[in-house]
């Protein structure tokens, strides 16, 4: 069975962004096809299985398109919900936002992240603003290593901030990118 399984990655049919890859055996491409929900095969399990079968993150299919030699699957899709089991919209997520959510997820006590977190929106948009500050006075008045790190700061407090609002970067970056092409 497993010479015969393409490679299928799946795309975000309003962004392109690439959600994640998997793999298809005929039975999964037949059936991605006729129900309009994606499924693959599973290597580890050895099995068909329909993508949010338990989380409910389900993919629909938009267009499905072999490539030119028939052993790769582009699946053009909208997502409900995160594709990622780590809760991102996309299995590629940037590392910095993968370790925000993994430090959330291991709720480790001596964890600066689960401690912010805890404290809500209210703490954590007034570290942005204050790191906000930092990087200003040091861009006018300081060294790079200064800013670079002031910068380092408010981007991952920034990112905090946004899974205390539950919401994930790609929304930032898709509103960046819908500006661009209406600009
Ligand atoms: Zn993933």
């Amino acid at each position: 069975m497993s010479e015969e399984l393409k490679a299928a990655i799946v795309q975000d049919d309003a962004t392109g962004r690439v959600l994640m890859l998997g793999w298809m055996d005929e039975e999964a491409l037949a059936l991605t096809r006729s129900s309009g929900l994606v499924h693959f095969f599973s290597r580890s399990r050895q099995r068909l299985w329909q993508k949010g079968e338990t989380s409910g993150n389900v993919l629909h299919v938009v267009e499905v398109v072999l490539d030119c030699d028939a052993d790769a699957v582009l699946v053009r899709a909208t997502a409900d919900g995160p594709t990622c089991h780590d809760g991102s919209t996309s299995c590629f997520t940037p590392w910095l936002w993968r370790t925000v959510l993994q430090r959330e997820r291991a709720q480790s006590e001596d964890s600066y992240v689960v401690a912010l977190l805890r404290d809500g929106p209210g703490r954590i948009a007034r570290k942005v603003g204050e790191e906000a500050v930092e990087l200003v006075v040091a861009a006018l008045s300081e060294e790079d290593e200064r800013v670079v790190s002031e910068a380092a700061d408010l981007w991952f407090h920034t990112l905090v901030l946004l899974r205390s609002r539950g919401l994930d970067p790609a929304a930032v970056e898709d509103e960046l990118r819908r500006r661009a092409i209406s600009r």
